[in-house]
């Protein structure tokens, strides 16, 4: 069975459901094409929480924060669907980057204060804090699960086609208008390929299209049970609870068991959800254990003993779930041909989702090459600068 459509999208995660989303409702014909089904636990854009963090110090992330947070409102209004809760968000620990945080966030009016860590601890007690604290009032979480739904919602009401459980195989580039791609049951032409394929990428665009080194792991941050459980402690918690972000000095010997910063935030109906970023096992996507390191789990567990008295360390629940980073944990989203790219968000990407999706949509409709800081052919900054909380 042979057909045309102008844009396919190969993966339908956050980042190709929103590219999906926003392509249609600029009034474009797009396929999108998802191998497995509705829900289902093999990617990155799964579960009920992630932290829309807005401390960030660098321009480009807190121009798409800002382009991000109404994009959010707007398709909660298409769909009717609520995905964004700005219960607001805590950052502590020695972090020099706090100060630039806050004059970044406030050239586009989003706010940054500090707060004692008393004064703070008072307002949050389930929170130990770690020196001053920065809280950013305009972050919050978000449902990844309800978004991912709502976005592909969206698109179908754009007139988008989305198809499940259909995997594209291979991927040919015939000239500059005109790719092919094959799934297991068709051979489709297109004039534009967006891959938002997350883990799969290097696999799927080997011999297609030349990828930065990805590094696929498979992270395990876990559930925590309240320990207030008298009535209605959950529901006061979904709104009292901000997300968290616990920056660390390596040098420093109290932090001797940390595998990395620590994120978290309050998962409504799950408890409070805390993890190490970045420090997974590296993985192939489709021979995974998910399965959690014990020692890593450990490590936690003693973490959140020690720095969330609101939460019971015995009382766990782990999450599985695939990272794919770039040398610099720089997002790309770029294009070559007419096949589009976004992919290595590193972690750190589901905030940007329906941003990226529209730089992804202007690759695709030839309207702007994407943020030079994204291209492909960038050179890797040699390390990660300012690690101040991605998440
Ligand atoms: C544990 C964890 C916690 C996180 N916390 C945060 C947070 O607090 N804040 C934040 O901003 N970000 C966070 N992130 C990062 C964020 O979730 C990801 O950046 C984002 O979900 C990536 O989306 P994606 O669409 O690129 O990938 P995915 O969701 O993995 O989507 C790729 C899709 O492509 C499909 N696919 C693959 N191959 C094919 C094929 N051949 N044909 C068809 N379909 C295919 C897959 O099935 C999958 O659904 C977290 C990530 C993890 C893992």
């Amino acid at each position: 069975m042979d057909f045309d459509v102008e844009t396919i999208v190969i993966g339908g995660g956050a980042m190709g459901s929103a590219t999906a989303w926003q392509l249609a409702r600029r009034g474009r014909s797009v396929l999108l094409l998802e191998r497995f089904l509705p829900g289902h636990l093999n990617g990155a854009s799964h579960g009920a929480s992630r932290n829309f963090n807005t401390a960030y110090s660098d321009p480009t992330y807190v121009a798409m924060l800002a382009e991000a947070l109404p994009l959010w409102r707007e398709l909660e209004g298409e769909s009717q669907v609520r995905v964004l809760d700005q219960v607001g968000m805590v950052n502590h620990g020695p972090n020099p980057a706090f100060d630039d945080v806050v004059s970044s966030l406030a050239r586009v009016g989003l706010g940054g204060s500090f707060l004692h860590p008393a004064e703070a601890g008072e307002r949050w007690p389930g929170i130990r804090f770690d020196g001053r604290v920065l809280h950013t009032p305009d972050a919050g979480r978000l449902n990844a699960d309800a978004s991912v739904a709502a976005l592909q919602v969206a698109a179908a009401g754009h007139g988008a086609q989305i198809r499940h459980d259909t995997r594209a195989t291979r991927l040919q580039v015939h000239d500059d208008d005109h790719v092919v791609v094959t799934t297991d049951a068709a051979t489709i032409r297109a004039r534009r390929a967006v891959v938002t394929v997350g883990a799969w990428t290097s696999s799927l665009l080997a011999g297609v299209v030349p990828t930065p080194r990805l590094v696929v792991t498979q992270e395990q941050p876990a559930h925590f049970s309240l320990r207030d459980a008298s009535p209605g402690a959950s529901t006061r918690a979904a709104s009292d609870w901000p997300g968290f972000n616990h920056s660390y000095d390596p040098s420093e010997a109290r932090y001797d068991y940390w595998y990395s910063p620590v994120y978290g935030m309050f998962t409504p109906g799950q408890g409070v959800k805390a993890g190490w970023h970045g420090t997974g096992p590296v993985t192939d996507p489709d021979a995974r254990t998910f399965t959690p390191e014990p020692l890593q789990l450990a490590a936690l567990q003693r973490y959140v003993r020690d720095w969330l008295p609101g939460a019971d360390p015995d009382a766990v629940a782990p999450i599985s779930c695939t990272y794919t980073t770039t040398p610099d944990e720089d997002f790309v989203l770029d294009r070559v041909g007419p096949v589009i790219i976004g992919a290595g968000f590193s972690g750190h990407g589901f905030k940007f989702t329906p941003a990226v999706g529209r730089v992804l949509a202007d690759l695709a409709t030839d309207v702007a090459p994407g943020p030079g800081r994204f291209a492909l052919s960038r050179t890797p900054n040699a390390a990660p600068g300012g690690w101040l909380a991605r998440r």
